[in-house]
């Protein structure tokens, strides 16, 4: 028996594991929920699995969210604010933590997680992406477990040798590739881009996700954030982590080795099955994903992504090369500009121009610590909100 903490219980990450959970009573208990601000959701997802403990990130909400459990019958101890998340996150009573949480928001939890040597089914990418220097050796030092739940690195996870630990050279590994779908606006010309709404930018071919994320796969923002995720957990440089658009997001990443196999992993585009490895490791487990038929399927398209449309993805890459704090200001801006995005405040194309700026104007640190990389992110979000002036 599993006994599973679930950060973000109410997002879309979150509901896909609550249905792979949902499947096998006998393998997983619930021990802790999470939501941002929504306690109907939250109370009615304590009162349907029982956990011991549920927090609201809101600490305004936690009054309300004490009396909807009573409401409805739910036993469930309520806790709330940023640090009730990194409670859940160290909490003895869980082995296995879900980092569902959006943005740098799930970097405490994350990284309580890691310290408290947790197995950490990571859809969280944003808490690698800033923080990466500090979560690989915390999980090294306390012994906590990584498995990728994010369906690129759980791919590539997937086809690396047991026991790959970081170290391409000793098992001849040259590169991975990473698949974007390309986004809703995959074909569309230049000149249409900067006029694009939220709602079309939100709604994915493929995948159905919460909003930040979609947006971020829209710009190619997305899969700049998932090189510099494949760097930290693979141990990769920038130059052996490759990106290539396939429309049909069916291949959700391949390994290419030295003696030139290339290993891919495919499936349909359902998080249940990442979930499920996630959950199940070492074993195999069914997730209520439907089978893949080739045939069916008939065809599987790849093509560069174009670089000059979507500038984010190059944007990603400096930062990697810039190393240090640099990633962390690219994150920050990134969530601060798709804020504006999706509040109308700025266009679509603003946003890498937002990103760009911000990198601009905070020159890259080596990394120290935490309250560093806080600072740098503070820092970063003001300078984005200052350009978004600037431009508006
Ligand atoms: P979502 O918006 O659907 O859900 C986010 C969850 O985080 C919700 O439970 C919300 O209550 C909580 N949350 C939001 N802001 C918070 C805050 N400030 N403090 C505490 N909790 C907060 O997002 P999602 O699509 O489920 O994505 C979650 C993470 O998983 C993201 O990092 C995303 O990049 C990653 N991811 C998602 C998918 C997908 O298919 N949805 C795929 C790969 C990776
Ligand atoms: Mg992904």
């Amino acid at each position: 028996m599993r006994h599973v903490a679930i950060l973000g219980a109410t997002g879309s990450i979150g509901a896909s594991t609550l249905d792979v959970v949902r499947r096998h009573p006998d393998r997983f208990r619930v021990v802790s929920l999470s939501a941002h601000r929504d306690i109907d959701r939250l109370a009615a997802l304590a009162a349907e699995f029982r956990p011991a403990r549920v927090a609201i990130a809101d600490p305004s909400l936690l009054d309300a969210l004490a009396a909807r459990l009573r409401a409805i019958g739910a036993t469930a101890e309520a806790l709330a604010g940023a640090t009730a998340l990194e409670t859940l996150a160290a909490d003895p009573a869980a082995d296995t933590v879900v980092a569902a949480i959006v943005g740098a928001a799930g970097l405490g939890s994350t990284l309580a997680a890691a310290r408290a040597g947790k197995r950490i089914l990571l859809a969280n990418k944003e808490a690698v992406v800033l923080a990466g220097a500090l979560l690989m050796p915390a999980l090294a030092a306390s012994g906590g477990e990584l498995l990728p739940v994010d369906s690129e690195h759980n791919a590539i996870f997937q086809c690396l040798p047991r026991g790959y630990a970081g170290d391409p050279g000793r098992h001849g590994v040259e590169r991975v590739i990473l698949t974007a779908s390309g986004g809703p606006f995959r074909s569309l010309p230049a000149a249409a881009l900067a006029r694009v709404t939220p709602e079309a930018a939100c709604a994915h071919p493929n995948w159905r996700m919460g909003r930040k994320i979609s947006v971020d796969s829209a710009t190619l923002m997305n899969k700049g954030l998932e090189v510099i995720e494949a760097h930290w957990l693979f141990g990769l440089p920038a130059g052996r982590i490759e990106v290539v658009v396939h429309p049909q997001s069916v291949v959700h990443s391949l390994v290419a080795y030295r003696d030139g196999s290339v290993l891919a992993q495919l499936g349909q585009p359902d998080m249940r099955t990442a979930i499920a490895f996630g959950l199940g490791w070492p074993d195999r487990i069914e997730a209520g994903v439907a089978a893949l038929d080739l045939a069916a399927l008939a065809r599987l398209d790849f093509e560069p992504p174009d670089r000059t449309r979507f500038p984010a993805l190059d944007l990603a890459y400096q930062a990697l090369e810039a190393g240090g704090t640099a990633p962390g200001v690219l994150n920050a801006a990134n969530e601060v500009a798709v804020e504006a995005f999706l509040n109308a405040r700025i266009g679509f194309t603003g946003i890498p121009t937002v990103v760009r700026d911000t990198l601009a104007a905070i020159p890259a640190e080596p990394v120290r610590d935490l309250d560093q990389l806080l600072a740098v992110d503070r820092a970063a979000r003001a300078a984005a909100l200052r350009s978004i002036a600037e431009r508006a």
